[in-house]
């Protein structure tokens, strides 16, 4: 038997975790073996389009001859939420993993191909990252999310799920992890994002998964869905260039300005329905009382203030401005 794979099973019978750099000599990832020191695109296939197309999550892995940790950096688990996809994406055409000192990086810059393509959140209507574990038998959604918990995530040590904003909805570049997850936090730190916000992951998502098999993957948010955010974007391939270095992986310096910690964020609804106007920007830090917006009535001068109910941080607000009763308005992150 190939002495790789004796160690793997080995290692699988133990229970310990799979890692790729420091116990093996290569990784595999959908039965195709990828050598330390090379370089390969995997295309996973998930399913066959009523089109008889078949569709494929595209896995690029970059090992370096040393041995080292190895990092997931995934976008586009969210079709429509392509800031996510593009950083990923310019990480591959900048050449960030071409030359690595040591260890792995796995770069997957669409999960959901079909959302993207339909301009959806979800997958043929089921929402991905509340699909995980998956499963073989299950729709297309968990038969993605089981490709990613059982082809990915088993070689991963760290990783950073990139998403973007909400339909309307702008995020001002942000991490999240996990409530007592002291693993994530410290590489949310490192990787020198202006806000991390403390959240819990939500049940069958792609981060509680990471965090039941003791992975720390922390959730990136920026920009607002279907809008390129050249912002969100150059804070997205900072977090990449930050960790590479961080961990030894790559020579570059680090740029890190430290960050924000939040240990709680709330959403302020509308309290009528009209035209709203925003008067604050994302990042602002905001008082208690202070005004964020109004909402002006269509037929009448009559006008709504909104004052902050939180002392905090603006991390995120609605765009379009045709509100009604009830609309989220403002997200903002409390200390
Ligand atoms: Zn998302």
């Amino acid at each position: 038997m190939d002495t790789s794979i004796k160690m793997l099973l080995l290692e699988l019978l133990s229970g310990d975790n799979v890692f790729f750099d420091y116990k093996l000599d290569s990784m595999e990832i959908n039965g195709e073996k990828i050598k330390k020191g090379t370089n390969k695109c995997v295309q996973i296939p998930i399913s066959t389009l009523p089109s008889g197309t078949i569709l494929t999550i595209d896995v690029h892995v970059f090992s370096a001859d040393e041995k080292g940790p190895t990092v997931l950096f995934a976008g586009g688990l969210h079709g429509d939420e392509i800031n996510g996809v593009e950083i990923v994406r310019q990480a591959i055409e900048k050449n960030c993993f071409g030359n690595l000192k040591k260890g792995t990086v796995i770069a997957i810059p669409l999960i959901n191909t079909l959302g993207f393509i339909n301009y959806a959140r979800e997958t043929s209507g089921k929402d991905v990252n509340r699909s995980f574990p998956g499963s073989k038998a299950g729709s297309l959604a968990s038969l993605i999310a089981y490709k990613i918990t059982n082809e990915i995530l088993p070689w991963v040590d760290f990783g950073v799920d990139f998403h973007t904003g909400g339909a309307s909805l702008y995020n001002y570049p942000q991490l999240r992890v996990t409530k007592e997850d002291e693993d994530a936090l410290a590489l949310a730190k490192a990787s020198g994002v202006p806000l991390i916000i403390k959240k819990n992951a939500i049940v069958k998502s792609h981060r509680k998964q990471a965090l039941l098999n003791n992975k720390p993957l922390v959730v990136y948010e920026g920009g607002e869905s279907l809008r390129l955010d050249d912002f969100s974007i150059a804070e997205g391939l900072k977090i990449i260039n930050n960790l590479l270095a961080y961990y030894g992986m790559k020579e570059d310096k680090l740029i890190n300005e430290g960050s924000e910690v939040f240990a709680e964020s709330k959403w302020m609804r509308s309290p009528s329905s009209g035209v709203f106007l925003l008067l604050k920007k994302a990042g602002d830090n905001i008082e208690r009382g202070e005004v964020l917006g109004e909402v002006n009535q269509i037929n009448s001068s009559k006008k709504e203030i909104i004052r902050s109910k939180y002392k905090g941080k603006l991390i995120g607000h609605r765009n379009n401005p045709v509100v009604v009763k009830g609309d989220a308005l403002f997200h903002v992150a409390i200390k």
